[in-house]
């Protein structure tokens, strides 16, 4: 509660004639690929002192090499389901394996639940504000589309993907117990399909996993029935989101990401005429529970202007699903 924020204890990095920082800022999960991009353009701002927490289970010290040793940054090996005692003023909180391939084999529900808890914990103690970056994934396989914050989903909860979308609904209720008990500053962005450089090439997320594969020489692995939909945002675009929501007035949850849809054949013919026309796109079986469409509405988003630039973010007309021609991902430079 604001009544009980005690003002951060001072450092003597804060005190430093380096610089005078106005904003410590933490980011769990901050040596992975959305969390690397972020602090990155944290660290842009000469005002932010950024701590990083990672046990680097999916992430790896190398993404943040250009800060470590810099003076306004810190980088803890600390899972998150530990308790953490630290003085800063923001969290981003995006610990939290998410490709499937690494969720499945990992405690990712004590992530979810007593990591988030853990992180309210801190986030009261010290009067901080939280952001919770969450997931479409909340939303199962949906049944309404595209995907508005309103929608309460279809989750399964006592399947192989439960871990994450029933544990991020869990976090969501954390947070959302939190503010209205002790009036916490919560921020909650759903996200959707993000891709961009740093993924992890063998996380078996589609993008990358395409691309490496056209790269190789190898069979495309569509897994069936290949008419299944996601919407794919550039990491930059997400990073600006998850930026604009933490600095503005709205709790969330918010949809960030490209409402540009594609079925995932549709990926596999545009990555195979990218990188490599001589390679065969093959379906293989899929994996249980898969949401057969996804799409966001970001009305919201645009409404509260943490969209890109408050435009809607650059990609292709929707046209649900079900295009003739394959079309184009949004090229970024
Ligand atoms: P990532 O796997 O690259 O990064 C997650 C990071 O969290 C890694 O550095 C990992 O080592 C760390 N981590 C995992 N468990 C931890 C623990 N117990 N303690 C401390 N650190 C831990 O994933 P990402 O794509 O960068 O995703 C970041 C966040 O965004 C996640 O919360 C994810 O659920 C969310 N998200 C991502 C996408 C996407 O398309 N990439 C979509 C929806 C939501
Ligand atoms: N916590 C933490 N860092 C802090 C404060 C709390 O990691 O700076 C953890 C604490 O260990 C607890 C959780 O956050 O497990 C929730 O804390 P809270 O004070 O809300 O609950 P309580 O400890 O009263 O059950
Ligand atoms: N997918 C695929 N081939 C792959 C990896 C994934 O066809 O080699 C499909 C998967 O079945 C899903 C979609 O691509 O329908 C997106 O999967 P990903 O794991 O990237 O993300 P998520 O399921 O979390 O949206």
């Amino acid at each position: 509660h604001p009544a009980t924020k005690r003002p951060p204890m001072p450092s003597p990095l804060r005190n430093s004639k380096f610089f005078q920082a106005n904003l410590r800022i933490l980011v769990t999960g901050g040596a992975g690929f959305i969390g690397s991009h972020l602090v990155d353009k944290l660290m842009e701002n000469e005002k932010n002192e950024v701590i990083v927490a990672d046990n680097y289970f999916t992430g790896s010290k190398d993404n943040l090499r250009k800060w470590i040793g810099h003076p306004r940054f810190e980088l803890i090996r600390h899972d998150v389901t530990q308790p953490l005692l630290l003085e800063v003023d923001q969290i981003y909180h995006l610990a939290c394996p998410a490709s499937p391939i690494f969720y499945k084999h990992n405690p990712t529900i004590k992530t979810n639940v007593i990591g988030t808890l853990n992180m309210l914990g801190l986030a009261k103690r010290v009067g901080a504000r939280i952001l919770l970056t969450s997931t479409s994934e909340v939303y199962g396989d949906p049944l309404e589309h595209p995907q508005r914050e309103e929608y309460w989903g279809n989750v399964n909860p006592i399947g192989v993907r439960s871990c994450y979308d029933e544990g991020k609904r869990v976090a969501e209720t954390l947070m959302f117990d939190y503010h209205r008990q002790h009036g916490i500053e919560i921020r909650i962005a759903r996200i959707f399909n993000t891709y961009g450089p740093r993924m992890n090439i063998d996380d078996g997320r589609v993008v990358s996993n395409f691309i490496a594969q056209a790269l190789r020489g190898e069979h495309l692995t569509v897994q069936a029935p290949g008419t299944q939909t996601r919407s794919f945002c550039y990491v930059s675009d997400m990073v600006d989101g998850l930026i604009r929501l933490m600095e503005g007035d709205s709790t969330g949850p918010v949809n960030l990401g490209n409402p540009g849809e594609f079925t995932i054949m549709e990926l596999a013919e545009t990555v195979k005429e990218l990188i490599n026309p001589a390679v065969k796109v093959t379906v293989v079986e899929n994996t249980p529970d898969d949401p057969r469409q996804r799409k966001p509405d970001i009305s919201l988003a645009k409404e509260l202007r943490v969209g890109a630039q408050g435009q809607p973010p650059q990609g292709p007309p929707s046209h649900g699903g079900r295009l003739q021609v394959p079309p184009r991902l949004p090229r970024r430079p």
